[in-house]
């Protein structure tokens, strides 16, 4: 691990903790997940992830985290004492009330002691990934908790949880699995739910769904109308939310402001004085456990090219687009000096909200957005601003 890491010092980064734990795999997960392993696995992995806390936040001179986001993997796959343990280094270390503190959670596995829990600390939020509420969807999906366990989640949370919650959902499945958009809407107690992650089901290689299926057929589903119909804001590519309740955490990728992450598997992007990186926990729990940071953390420090890119990849997912003030700060020039031409081919399709200092693609721009940064990044490989 480079040594001039330690120089980026005082900042108020979102901290990211990924449990890894699932009760068993789903066929579409490429994510670094494990099947769930021995409570004496669980346990020493929660103190290798308290060390590894407060060994960046000493380092690194944290004293507080804007926003806190547990998730994974599962994170109820732990008991809620090796939660706790999680929990309470958090709120030692980061001392501040953070604004926001979301918990992912699975209904097979969410227990009224989780909940006990996160009520005790200041936890504002549940993210809870149903997908479906459709049993030959979850069945396609090969998602474990029965539909009946998704219909218990909702009832516990509704009598014993005061906060927050988001849910995830997929779309994309084949016709013969799935139901409309709207219909599994019409199946959903949105009144308790204040927002919806909309995924589109990909088929990543060497998923059992992807080599039980090649490929996929997906319904034509018309997404955004149907949420928006019922209240929900579509504020980023795949997420909706009443409004007020937009991610905070999820913001701070979006706007490209600094977050750590912990865990094996889980990435950073940290800033120095003149220099920015990406930090990443190598996802090998072995060495996790074994380890120190200096043998599980990589380091890359992208070019300025690179991270211009990587701004404007993450800016644009959201409605509401990016700063141009920002962009002006961290990289010196304009936007309309670092990438005039891509600017010029689409001004149609871009809208300035001069009042916020923010620029968007509009409507039809929003949904091919990748041609958008292709035009971009190839007026930089021909005339790059940073040279
Ligand atoms: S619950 Fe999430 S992380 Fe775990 S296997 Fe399923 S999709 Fe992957």
């Amino acid at each position: 691990m480079a040594s001039s890491f330690f120089l980026n010092t005082g900042m108020k980064p979102a901290l990211y903790v990924h449990i890894p734990f699932c009760s068993a795999k789903c066929d579409y997960c490429d994510f670094f997940s494990l099947d769930c392993r021995s409570r004496e696995d669980k346990e020493a992995f929660t103190r290798a992830l308290v060390r590894q806390l407060s060994f960046f936040c000493d380092r690194l001179k944290i004293d507080e985290f804007p926003t806190v986001y547990i998730g994974g993997g599962t994170p109820t796959s732990l008991t809620p004492e090796s939660l706790e343990m999680i929990f309470s280094a958090i709120a030692r270390a980061g001392g501040k009330l953070p604004l926001e503190w979301t918990v992912e959670v699975n209904p097979e596995s969410l227990s009224r002691d989780h909940l006990d829990l996160f009520s005790a600390y200041p936890v504002t939020r549940l993210s809870m990934g149903v997908q479906s509420i459709h049993g030959p969807s979850r069945k396609f999906l090969g998602r474990r908790g029965s539909l009946k366990s998704v219909y218990a989640a909702f009832d516990l949370l509704g009598k014993n949880w005061k906060g927050k919650l988001s849910i995830d959902l997929i779309r994309g499945l084949p016709e013969s699995a799935s139901l409309l958009l709207e219909e599994e809407l019409a199946m959903l107690p949105l009144s308790g739910i204040e927002h919806i992650s909309l995924y589109d089901l990909s088929l990543e290689e060497g998923t059992p769904l992807a080599l039980r299926t090649g490929k996929i057929g997906a319904r034509n589903d018309s997404l955004p109308r149907d949420i928006e119909s019922r209240g929900f804001l579509h504020y980023e590519v795949s997420n909706y939310a009443k409004p007020g309740n937009e991610s905070l955490h999820n913001r701070s990728y979006w706007e490209m402001e600094p977050y750590l992450g912990i865990g094996p598997g889980a990435v950073s992007l940290l800033y120095g004085n003149d220099s920015w990186m990406h930090q990443s926990v190598r996802p090998d729990l072995n060495l996790y456990l074994r380890g120190k940071p200096e043998d599980y953390t990589e380091i890359e420090y992208p070019s300025a090219v690179e991270f211009f890119i990587e701004h404007l990849f993450m800016g644009f997912r959201q409605v509401r687009g990016i700063s141009l003030e920002k962009i002006e700060r961290r990289f010196g020039h304009s936007l309309r000096d670092i990438i005039p031409r891509t600017l010029g081919v689409w001004a149609d399709s871009l809208s300035i909200d001069t009042e916020a200092g923010r620029l968007a693609l509009g409507p039809e721009a929003f949904w091919i957005q990748d041609r958008f940064f292709l035009d971009a990044w190839k007026e930089l490989e021909s005339l790059n601003p940073f040279a």
